[in-house]
């Protein structure tokens, strides 16, 4: 089978250097192993959204040189394959409406204990929808990190696949979205290790084969916390890409020749398709960059 990877960006803000990481690191898997590298567009949640950021990132993904295969997918076009299943699965029982409000699970420790599992309630439009939990997750394997441990009460929650606001769940639209589109391995940030186990479970509920799992050293800031959109992390430079995509590429363990800074974007795209390889990249899941003095 032929290898397809793809880059999932959701569009709350530029891109900024974690997900560089994610993008780069992606392609390098797919492209060095003659793959396809799809680019979805994660715009499921529009109150998180920032006007123009998906067209943004584009142009930033042209700038950095990293070159899709087919057309862009957008989750907001893709609400009926969501819906569909869902409605299959309220259907045969699989699926409950649940009125449970966020501060009753805080009191009972966090994690949903199932109490509208059996009500059998009807819609009011105030409800989240949930999914029955039967093939829970409690470990998988990382191409890079091994086998990875997921806790116990999280693995086995009836998780939330339609929230009570009406938005889909990450969780269920990037799985439908990765099996719709052939998907055959999944290479992000390690901040998503711990969906991975539901990821898996959505997989098994469906009677889908499998992907495999690559997840990569998350950047942090100086503070230690990750490098996000949300912590207003810093948009990188469409117009002059070499600083950031070298700095990202050390990141990733490649080891730089000296005269790289006097490459071009695509030079130095192509010879990392070349040299990449996952026993250079980090073992650890978190790193705080350590920025080179180029200019940026
Ligand atoms: N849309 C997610 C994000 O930007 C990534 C989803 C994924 O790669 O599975 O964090």
């Amino acid at each position: 089978m032929s290898y397809i990877g793809r880059f999932a960006p959701s569009p709350s803000g530029p891109l900024h250097f974690g997900s560089l990481i994610a993008a780069l690191g992606s392609y390098f898997q797919a492209k060095s192993q003659q793959g396809k590298w799809l680019v979805r567009i994660e715009d499921l949640d529009p109150p998180r959204e920032m006007s123009g950021a998906s067209d943004l990132i584009l142009r930033t993904l042209e700038a950095y040189q990293l070159h899709w295969d087919g057309e862009v997918v957008y989750q907001s076009q893709r609400h009926a394959l969501y819906q569909n299943q869902i409605d299959q699965w309220l259907t045969t029982g699989q699926a409950y409406y649940c009125q449970c409000t966020r501060k009753q699970i805080k009191e009972t420790g966090g994690f949903y204990s199932g109490l509208c599992r059996d009500k059998k309630l009807a819609p009011d439009g105030q409800q989240a929808i949930r999914l029955r939990m039967t093939h829970p997750i409690y470990q998988f394997h990382d191409e890079k990190h091994g086998e990875l441990l997921i806790p116990k009460p999280l693995a086995n929650e009836d998780f939330i696949i339609k929230r009570r606001d009406g938005l889909f769940a990450y969780n269920l639209a990037v799985v439908l979205d990765d099996i719709d589109q052939n998907i055959t391995e999944v290479v992000r940030g390690a901040d998503l290790i711990e969906p991975t186990g539901r990821q898996i479970s959505l997989y098994q509920m469906l009677n889908k084969s499998p992907v495999s799992y690559l997840h990569l050293p998350l950047a942090l800031d100086e503070n230690g916390h990750k490098l996000s959109k949300q912590n207003h992390a810093e948009a990188i430079d469409n117009s002059a890409p070499i600083p950031a995509l070298l700095d990202a590429m050390q990141f990733l363990g490649f080891k730089l020749e000296a005269d790289m800074d006097n490459a071009s974007v695509e030079e130095i795209i192509t010879w990392g398709i070349h040299n990449w390889c996952l026993s250079q990249l980090p073992d650890t899941t978190e790193i705080t960059p350590r920025f080179s003095n180029r200019a940026r």
